[in-house]
């Protein structure tokens, strides 16, 4: 039977650290912010957003939330996002997606100051990944590589595949294994053979947006699972990538859905607005 990685639990213990972080900073009068903008009235997105700014409550974070409507113009967006890269209260920007149609996603994360990226969508961050010279990671793999640390799972010389390619999950993904020395294969919708190679895995990461993809016989025995996924099945419920209850009996380590990578996500992004406030208050360390 594997071991449940216990997501919340985690991310309650960052929560902690990044508390102790803020009171720190205060003594030297420094108050990390975070800017969220959300356009238009999405509820995923408003459940997303609210959750975030409660997180921030939590640990002392400043928050803003700026809420726009669906109406609103790409040039009154970025008009917000100029003006945020200037305020001073603020060290971090997130702007929630997905952004309504007609809006130019691409265009407004290039608008961002990277400093201020605490996504770490903007090219200038995603370049410094590449090349291993980051400030911030993207939080969800961020969570991930954090879970694996935790758990004190070697990735250095195993091997890792990623299902999935995506900007925010699935390339980042397999470079921080990568990083972390772990042979990485990425597979995607046109992967060919993709039992055999996810059945090779020792670190399988799924990130495809499909629930109940990864089946048992896709992954082998005592190897650490990590779901990414966030779907609902056939009955509303919430569930991730992996058919839990088949692949949980072969394996060493599996994320449940929810309360594997979910909470680590937010954590990540309290950890990123920190960095973002010494960053750019000059501390090193
Ligand atoms: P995405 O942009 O839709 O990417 C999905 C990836 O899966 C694509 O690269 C796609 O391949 C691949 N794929 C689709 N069908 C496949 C198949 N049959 N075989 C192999 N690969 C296949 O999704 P995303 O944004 O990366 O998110 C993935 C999942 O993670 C979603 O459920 C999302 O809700 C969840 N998520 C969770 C968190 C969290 O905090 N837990 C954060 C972000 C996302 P192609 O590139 O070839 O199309």
């Amino acid at each position: 039977m594997a071991k449940k990685i216990d997501g919340k639990a985690v991310a309650e213990e960052v929560h902690e650290q990044v508390k102790r972080e803020v009171d720190r900073l205060e003594r030297k009068g420094i108050t990390p912010g975070l800017a969220v903008v959300i356009v238009g009235d999405d509820p995923a997105s408003r459940t997303y957003v609210n959750n975030k700014k409660k997180a921030c409550e939590k640990v002392g974070i400043y928050s803003e939330e700026y809420a726009l409507p669906a109406s609103t113009t790409q040039e009154e967006l970025l008009a917000l996002i100029a003006k945020l890269n200037q305020k001073s209260d603020i060290d971090g920007i997130l702007v929630q997606s997905p952004l309504p149609k007609g809006l130019d996603e691409k265009a407004v994360v290039a608008a961002i100051n990277p400093q201020k990226d605490v996504d770490a969508f903007h090219a200038e961050n995603v370049g410094r990944i590449m090349i291993g010279e980051f400030h911030f990671l993207p939080c969800t793999p961020a969570g991930v590589i954090e879970l694996l640390h935790h758990e004190n799972i070697p990735i250095n010389g195993k091997n890792c595949v990623v299902i999935g390619r995506s900007n925010i999950v699935g390339k980042p993904m397999a470079m921080l294994l990568l990083h972390e020395n772990g042979t990485v294969t990425i597979c995607h919708s046109k992967t060919q053979n993709l039992k055999e190679i996810c059945s090779q895995a020792d670190i399988l990461v799924a990130a495809v947006g499909k629930a109940k993809f990864v089946t048992a016989d896709m992954v082998k025995d005592g190897a650490v699972v990590i779901d990414v996924g966030m779907n609902r099945d056939e009955n509303g419920k919430l569930c991730g990538d992996v058919d839990f209850d088949a692949v949980e009996p072969k394996v060493s380590y599996i994320t449940p859905v929810p309360g594997g990578v979910g909470p680590m996500t937010i954590a990540m992004l309290l950890k990123n607005t920190i960095t973002a406030a010494k960053q750019q208050a000059g501390i090193q360390e």
